[in-house]
């Protein structure tokens, strides 16, 4: 069962929660003098609008006509009801999962690449260099710079490379130069290559790159996938649009379930629910951030400042992290391998409104392959976190007879990740 909106119920403006904060996140601070950043110092990297947004505490915030105009191409979002993964599982629950695959690029991550590649061109920016993990945001970039045309150079993890030349290939397609990290076009880089010529490479030695590259260059901005508040308020649309369809339905979920790697498409379905959870409307509702074992940063990393990235580049923010050298081994969910998560979502963790749990590869897999079995499409390896939790939480609803509403992120699908899929269906998966 399917809850489809009409392209005139698409959402106007982005939900900011930074209001509803229970304090105000603590600054970003210089990594020399440890002094709160101004805003001003991000400029070097960020257009004018998007520091704005960074920064803002409006609750409400208009998206421009020209970004709805791109949205539309595959906006408003399903929300399907799982009624076969239901029965599969005989559970009394009912579980919905809004489904963010249906982009060109195969993910939610346009819904932010659109947005900024908007504000980049009507700030006279002429390039945008971005890092990516397994693809899924480099991708993203590409595909909304064409729109404006941008230029967009990217910088991919080279675990993610070797293992996943499609990706590489629809960045190309879309226009992209897409460099394995570490690279030698960049100082970062080198250091790096010296130390081991065939280094696997990491989201922050990725970011240090694209970073890099932007502080050399008046015309050149960077632009990075989740993690900052921008980023975060441009995913809203999901949660937006959600509870939109739920109201349709009549219907409210009391658990809501998203995987995070920075914590941007966990944030863009919860915040506009999580609002609810603050004033008191909807007290109970649980919402649960899904990670992987080998890079449990909510689970098992430390509140306090770091760096975002692994040379020190980045201010420090204050966020969970596992360390700015960690450097988790090379799973296939590679969107997820982020040493640190959104600094938004940290303190709404940290304040206990959201919770957090572990899975390791081989069960999220096998999450995966009942969803495809039972639903149909092949979900991301990130997103298949969210739908091995959902799974659990489902079951736990059959032990306790509680026909519980489970609402989930179908972050992505998993068309490009086959070869992963095919290493767990033969059991070589590590
Ligand atoms: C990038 C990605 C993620 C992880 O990033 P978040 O910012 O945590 O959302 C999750 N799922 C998919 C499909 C992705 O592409």
């Amino acid at each position: 069962m399917k809850v489809l909106l009409s392209q005139d119920d698409l959402p106007r403006v982005w939900f900011n929660i930074s209001p509803y904060l229970p304090e105000p996140l603590p600054p970003p601070l210089d990594p020399v003098t440890r002094e709160p950043v101004s805003p001003v110092k991000l400029l070097d990297i960020f257009p004018d609008p998007i520091v704005e947004q960074e920064v803002s505490q409006e609750e409400w915030i208009p998206i421009p006509e020209e970004v709805l105009q791109v949205y539309a191409l595959w906006r408003p979002s399903p929300l399907v009801r799982a009624v076969n993964l239901e029965r599969a599982l005989d559970t009394p629950a009912q579980i919905y999962y809004k489904y963010e695959g249906v982009s060109p690029p195969g993910s939610h991550k346009p819904n932010t690449a659109v947005a900024q590649a908007y504000y980049n061109k009507i700030s006279g920016v002429k390039r945008l260099t971005t890092e990516t993990g397994a693809g899924q945001w480099g991708s993203s970039l590409a595909f909304a710079t064409q729109f404006f045309g941008l230029e967009c150079e990217v910088y991919m993890v080279r675990a993610s490379y070797n293992q996943k030349p499609y990706r590489r290939i629809l960045m190309e397609l879309w226009g992209a130069k897409v460099y394995p990290s570490p690279s030698d076009n960049t100082k970062a880089g080198r250091t790096f290559l010296e130390r081991d010529p065939e280094h696997p490479g990491s989201l922050g030695i990725a970011i240090s790159e694209a970073i890099e590259r932007a502080l050399e260059d008046k015309s050149t901005k960077y632009s990075l996938g989740s993690v900052l508040n921008h980023v975060l308020l441009h995913q809203t649309i999901i949660g937006l649009e959600a509870k939109r369809q739920m109201e349709i339905l009549g219907i409210y979920p009391d658990y809501i379930v998203g995987c995070v790697g920075g914590g941007s498409n966990f944030a863009g379905l919860a915040f506009p629910f999580l609002k609810d959870k603050i004033t008191g409307d909807k007290p109970d509702t649980e919402f649960w951030a899904v990670e992987p074992t080998a890079c449990p940063t909510l689970t098992k990393g430390e509140y306090r400042y770091d760096y975002g990235d692994t040379v020190g580049l980045t201010p420090l923010i204050k966020m969970y992290t596992l360390g700015a050298d960690f450097v988790p081994p090379p799973i296939h969910a590679g969107g997820l391998r982020y040493h640190g998560d959104a600094p938004l979502l940290c303190a709404f963790y940290h304040h206990r409104y959201i919770k957090a749990c572990a899975y390791d590869q081989k069960e999220v897999f096998s999450a995966g392959v009942l969803f495809a079995r039972t639903e149909g499409i092949v979900p991301a390896p990130e997103s298949a976190h969210a739908v091995k939790k959902a799974i659990d939480l489902a079951l736990e609803c059959k032990e306790k007879k509680e026909k519980k509403i489970i609402l989930f992120n179908l972050s992505g699908h998993g068309y490009f990740d086959l070869s992963a899929y095919d290493s767990y269906l033969k059991g070589v998966l590590a």
